[in-house]
């Protein structure tokens, strides 16, 4: 496996050549005192050798070694608590949180650029700062002042680290069927009693304590979604003056043994009447969670964009140096038994795609974190609506489009080694199997495209598709005369056309067909997505035609080159996914249950 490099270039292409980030920043009153070009800069560097050193080494020994669980205590993979404390004294963990409790107030723009490094480097490590950085991210936003001052600063510093306790034995997407309960105390705090699945980094011996936000219900909850409350459950009780006092009554029951990211803890949590602490108001714990998923799920993209970058670096180095069989062209290493296996246009296929969604990955997350940023730091009520907007139509497309993607990415990335790509010694197969996990927790794919189609557009009658699909018009109508640009901007046209009239269709049939949504919902997602990343490239290729000529004229050339791929040879896709969506559902529905 090649060691990580970060792909500095690339980040800093899409984050100042497409989004501007500098002009972003300097008209964002929450950023424009915090960060510059010359700062954000410095992050990336700091980050990247911090990453490239210390924690991409670990990833395959980890993987080997996994986590071990002994009579409820949980140890690490060799090197992870070092990694860890490294990481946290450098600031990493508090990079994008709130300066009054300690944070550094980065924008999403940027730690995007750093969540991605990190996952790339080993994404079991990474689990632990980014549940940390969602389990903040929610406090902040719901806690009371007094839970944000106890927590929050050891939570930035990751002293202490966070874990997201929601998912049950017979509990997964259907929250509403929950069972934890919590009984309230004389003094305002809350017994929790109840047993959690799948907890990652639910209990390990990297931080001295472990913040549980847990979901469950009161005893006269309504039933369903509408009786979830949030809870705030520290492993260690913490004292008025800050110091740890003693042990809450929850423990863990057990770790999983798993497919991929075997590096991380994956747990059973067992509270036992433990101590917590009401997280918002009674009853609305699901929407304070969803504070905490809209990130977590750009980031369970960013995740897998993470792994994908990584064994796209792998295979070209192995693609390089492979011998087998001659050029179709003729010889070309004649000195040579034979020519690198890249002369080939199959593995130069499978190369061309990785990178095509790779950086249409990079740029799509890049984006959805500005919308992000907007939210976050903007105090224009109607830019602040907007980007609301976006942020809650495109959040599903960045979780599950590039979560699925980076699947076949990582399979391509496999495939490039032959029977090598099969052998753990390489770290192909590890990323297939690590990146796996991304299509199924944070919501699994189906409910993130069924989110999507229904919550999103259908329900609100295409309103916030509209605001996308403007935007896309918009570059398209100022790129009409563009005569370089006629490549791109013509079949982006159409597919913005195409997607429109799909959109419109789908929400017609919504209407009487109660199966309508679940049918056309998983093609959707990927018709969008691909939509979405053809207004990426078509971004990029401006900036690359821009520059063409320029002293790093190998870099634009080569994202002209890749953009001509993509349009031409992944993009025509949309064509298979429209006419499957239009079908409707009656082929889905036909079949009678008892005959599958
Ligand atoms: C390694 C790992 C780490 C995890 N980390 C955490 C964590 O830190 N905290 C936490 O709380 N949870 C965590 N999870 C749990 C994870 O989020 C859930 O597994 C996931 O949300 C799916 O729930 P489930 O497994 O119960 O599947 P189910 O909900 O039983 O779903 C099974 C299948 O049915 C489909 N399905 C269900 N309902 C519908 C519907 N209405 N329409 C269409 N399709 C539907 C789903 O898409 C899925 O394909 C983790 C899981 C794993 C494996």
């Amino acid at each position: 496996m090649a060691d990580y490099k970060a792909p500095l270039r690339d980040m800093r292409f899409v984050l100042n050549e497409v989004f501007e980030a500098d002009k972003l920043w300097a008209s964002l009153p929450g950023t424009q005192e915090v960060v510059d070009p010359d700062t954000a800069d410095a992050i990336l560097e700091e980050a990247a050798k911090l990453i490239e050193q210390e924690v991409a080494p670990l990833n395959r020994e980890s993987d080997e070694q996994g986590c071990q669980w002994n009579d409820g205590v949980v140890t690490s993979p060799e090197g992870f608590k070092e990694a860890y404390q490294a990481f946290c004294e450098g600031g990493w963990n508090g990079l994008g949180g709130n300066p009054e409790y300690g944070g550094m107030g980065m924008p999403k723009t940027l730690t995007a650029q750093v969540e991605e490094m990190l996952q790339a480097g080993s994404m079991s490590f990474g689990l632990a700062p980014m549940l940390t950085a969602g389990a903040c991210l929610s406090l902040d936003a719901h806690g009371s002042d007094e839970l944000k001052e106890k927590y929050l600063p050891n939570m930035y510093s990751g002293v202490w680290s966070g874990a997201m306790d929601l998912t049950e034995p017979h509990a997964g997407t259907d929250l509403g069927i929950i069972r934890t309960k919590a009984t309230e105390n004389a003094d305002g705090s809350y017994d929790i009693t109840g047993t959690k699945i799948f907890i990652t980094w639910g209990e390990h011996d990297m931080a001295e304590n472990i913040i549980h936000l847990v979901l469950a219900k009161l005893p006269d909850a309504p039933a369903g979604p509408k009786g979830i409350s949030l809870f705030l459950v520290p492993k260690i009780m913490v004292n008025e003056d800050g110091s740890l006092g003693e042990h809450n009554s929850l423990s863990c029951g057990s770790i999983e043994k798993k497919m991929g990211i075997k590096g991380s803890a994956t747990c059973v949590m067992n509270f036992d009447n433990a101590k917590g602490w009401l997280v918002g108001e009674v009853n609305q714990g699901l929407a304070c969670m969803f504070t905490m998923m809209n990130y977590e799920r750009l980031v369970v993209g960013i995740q897998a964009l993470g792994a994908a970058e990584h064994s796209y670096q792998s295979a070209i180095e192995y693609a390089r140096d492979r011998l087998q069989s001659r050029s179709p062209e003729g010889t070309q290493n004649p000195e040579k038994a034979a020519d690198p296996i890249i002369v080939h246009p199959d593995v130069r296929r499978m190369l061309l795609t990785m990178r095509a969604q790779i950086e249409g990955a990079r740029a799509f997350s890049t984006y959805v974190a500005k919308w992000l940023d907007i939210v976050k730091f903007s105090d224009d009520a109607d830019a602040k609506k907007e980007a609301e907007a976006m942020v809650a139509l495109l959040t599903p497309v960045a979780k599950a489009f590039i979560s699925d993607k980076a699947l076949e990415v990582t399979v391509a990335g496999q495939q490039i080694f032959g029977g090598h790509g099969f052998i753990r010694e390489w770290g192909q197969e590890q990323l297939v199997r690590d990146v796996r996990i991304t299509q199924i927790y944070e919501g699994a794919n189906g409910i993130q495209a069924m989110d999507l189609m229904g919550r999103k557009v259908v329900a609100n009658g295409g309103k916030f598709f509209d605001v996308f699909a403007n935007e896309v018009q918009a570059f398209v109508d100022a790129n009409a005369d563009d005569e370089a640009m006629e490549e791109f901007i013509e079949p982006l046209k159409s597919e913005l056309d195409n997607l429109k009239s799909v959109t419109a269709e789908v929400i017609a049939e919504a209407q009487d067909d109660p199966n309508a949504i679940g049918a056309a919902a998983n093609d959707y997602l990927h018709l969008f997505g691909l939509t979405a990343y053809a207004y990426m490239w078509a971004k990029m290729a401006k900036v690359a035609l821009a520059n063409e000529g320029s002293s790093d004229s190998d870099f634009y050339e080569s994202k002209l080159k890749i953009a001509r791929f993509f349009f031409q040879r992944q993009l025509p896709a949309t064509r298979a996914l429209s006419v499957s969506i239009l079908a409707g559902s009656d082929t889905l529905m036909s079949l009678d249950a008892d005959l599958f």
